[in-house]
């Protein structure tokens, strides 16, 4: 018997880049900006004033890892619904507004941890700032500024002939400029675009020209494929030179997908910790089980499973062994039967039929042995 010191799985430390430097903001209790990490967004889809139904979505979106949530507030109806929503939520609640500068108020007065404005779709909104500045103020709630592509001011529609990243950040910091006269600089910024390539450009040029933090979407990104991709490359195009303080997803699917994508945009760059991993190959003609299978039944075997975790599941000897030993846990497969690794060191050998089973149960033993001696405990397995 050999006991194998199972450890705390080692926590990435090195995130993809430096942060830039933003100006920080607190969006009722989480921060953002000024070196905060980067908080995941989302939307929701309900009507706001369907206030069971739209707290049943905050607390689903919250427990999928959501930080922020943002809920639309079109009507007389959803501004009245805003100080319970807001009361209730368990993560911070955003007010989106357009068209009407009433519902500004409203939501400031709801305790609505922030509110994002669109400067292209309040036309009265530039006579509202002082006002608007003064009660934000008053109330500690920043401002998103919210540009969008798709309903850019007209002014600038007319001067640029079209969104371009040039037309969305002047847009941005022209409105910017207008708190900025009043002595109001609790804003977040996004200036969205359905093309990354166009979306990564204009985020470049804002980041140059202010020191605000930045929510950065493409918006419009489209189905869950499609708009994952989008979202991952335009992201992860940002990100890595240090810009974004606040993400959100836009995908035309179920808004805890939004979540789950955003999380782990954030945990492949290291801006997030890792939770569980599955490592596992793409099989090919040397491979000696259903590699597709087995990475299907142990994902869904370990779901829900907390613990940063990496779990390789390879499909036959060439490089199974190397990546088992290097995961946490780990199995290589070959002639019927699969060697398991825990922590560098072959444990057992078991059957083809065995192997999920035995992965599970020794992901739990090392789940339950993290958790009772914390994270900084050096729990032990047996190897029999
Ligand atoms: S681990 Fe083996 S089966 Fe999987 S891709 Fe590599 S060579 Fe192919």
């Amino acid at each position: 018997m050999t006991a194998v010191p199972l450890g705390l799985p080692e926590v990435p430390v090195r995130p993809v880049a430096e942060r830039r430097v933003s100006r920080r903001i607190q969006v009722g209790p989480v921060a953002v900006g000024g070196g905060a990490p980067v908080s995941v967004q989302s939307m929701t889809t309900t009507r706001t004033s369907d206030i069971g139904a739209t707290l049943q979505q905050i607390a689903e979106l919250t427990a999928s890892g959501c930080q922020i949530v943002r809920v639309a507030c079109p009507t007389q109806d959803d501004a009245d619904a805003l100080p319970v929503i807001a009361r209730k939520s368990q993560i911070p609640v955003i007010a989106d507004i357009h068209f009407q500068p009433k519902y500004v108020f409203a939501a400031i007065e709801a305790g609505c941890a922030a509110v994002r404005v669109n400067p292209g779709n309040i036309k009265q909104f530039d006579d509202k700032v002082k006002e608007i500045a003064r009660a934000a103020k008053d109330h500690g709630t920043p401002i998103r500024i919210g540009v969008n592509a798709g309903s850019l001011d007209r002014r600038l529609l007319q001067k640029y002939g079209k969104a371009t990243p040039e037309a969305l950040v002047e847009s941005a910091l022209w409105e910017a400029s207008l708190f900025e006269e009043h002595g109001f600089r609790d804003i977040k910024i996004s200036v969205k675009h359905n093309d990354p390539v166009v979306m990564i450009e204009a985020y470049r040029q804002l980041a140059a020209q202010c020191d605000y933090p930045l929510h950065l979407g493409v918006t419009e990104a489209g189905p869950a494929f499609q708009g994952t991709i989008k979202s991952a490359v335009a992201f992860g195009a940002l990100l890595s030179q240090g810009i974004g303080d606040t993400i959100r997803v836009s995908l035309s699917a179920p808004p805890v997908e939004e979540v789950k994508v955003g999380n782990q945009i954030l945990e492949s760059l290291n801006l997030k910790q890792r939770g569980l991993e599955i490592v596992s190959c793409p099989s090919c003609g040397r491979a000696q089980v259903d590699v597709y299978k087995l990475a299907e039944e142990v994902t869904a075997g370990l779901e829900g499973m907390e613990v940063p975790l990496r779990v390789a599941v390879m499909g036959c000897v060439v490089n199974g062994p190397g990546e088992a030993r290097e995961a946490d846990l780990g199995v290589a497969s070959g002639n019927g039967k699969g060697q398991i690794f825990v922590k560098g060191q072959v444990v057992r050998t078991v059957p083809e039929s065995k192997i999920v089973e035995t992965l599970i149960d020794e992901a739990m033993k090392i789940a339950e042995q993290m958790e009772k001696d914390g994270v900084s405990g050096e729990p032990a397995v047996t190897v029999n």
